[in-house]
């Protein structure tokens, strides 16, 4: 319910403004197509109602992109574990989770040294401590940009440089999305200004709470479309969940307005 609710905002903020709807599957760690989450997931928005254009985009399958724009960037190889970074000393003003440079400036010997305890995560060198977004719901949203991860001790790629590349690569200018990740879209808007791209506009919105006040998860209860009685029960729920009076997305189009939007999560009835 939450990803639904989430989805057809996206779509009503997509058609409300004359823009194409686009869908991209971010697995680079969840490997989900296998148990079919994904055909599942893609159903679901069809049977809203919710239409999209083009192809659907797999992360997945990208990682040669992320390899090349990787290339491009001011990096270092970083050696610490979570343990480490926690208990480095943060550098002066640094807010709260920082990464606290403890690999920026080591010597190629010292880099021998600590390749041979453990795979190198490679980070970003930041030339800035923040940055500014503008978004739709939030205004102008100020947040840290510390030399964030951009491939993991594992190979993998991290969410943050593969989105920037997806955007820019799809022509994404809005990007809608739960508000749980407004604090890493500062990060993401400068790098996509590193790559000499226009960072998109952003509407973060209000994630979907369960009873016990934190985000709706699956053993919440009857969460999915199908556990709560399909279309003709869910599409009401979502629209008065957001103030609307149409029975469809394509209704809905009628009375949406971002500006007249629930600022506060909604908790589903369970
Ligand atoms: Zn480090």
């Amino acid at each position: 319910m939450g990803n639904l609710r989430t989805a057809l905002l996206a779509w009503l903020f997509a058609r409300s403004t004359g823009r194409d709807f686009l869908l991209r599957v971010e697995d680079l760690d969840t490997g989900r197509t296998a148990d079919g989450a994904e055909a599942r997931q893609l159903a679901d928005l069809a049977a809203l109602g919710l239409d999209w254009d083009g192809e659907t985009v797999r992360q997945s399958s990208r990682t040669e992109r992320y390899a090349a724009v990787l290339e491009r960037l001011d990096v270092y190889e970083c050696y610490c574990t979570r343990r480490e970074i926690l208990a480095a000393p943060s550098a002066p003003h640094a807010p709260e989770g920082a990464y606290p440079g403890t690999c920026r400036d080591l010597t190629e010997a010292e880099r021998e040294v600590r390749r041979r305890e453990r795979p190198a995560a490679v980070r970003l060198r930041a030339t800035v401590d923040e940055f500014t977004v503008t978004d739709v719901l939030h205004g102008e949203y100020t947040g840290t940009v510390d030399d964030f991860v951009l491939r993991r001790g594992d190979g993998m790629y991290a969410y943050n440089l593969a989105v920037v590349v997806d955007d820019a690569a799809q022509g994404i200018d809005q990007v809608v999305r739960g508000d749980d990740l407004l604090p890493s879209a500062p990060r993401q808007a400068y790098l996509t200004r590193l790559l000499g791209g226009m960072p998109p506009t952003y509407a973060h919105v209000p994630i979907v709470l369960g009873p016990n006040g934190i985000r709706l998860a699956k053993r919440d209860g009857a969460v999915t479309l199908a556990e709560r009685g399909g279309p003709p029960v869910v599409l009401p729920e979502l629209a008065a969940s957001l103030g609307l009076q149409g029975r469809t997305p394509r209704e809905m189009l009628n009375d949406f307005d971002p500006a007249r939007l629930p600022r506060a999560p909604w908790t589903l009835p369970l």
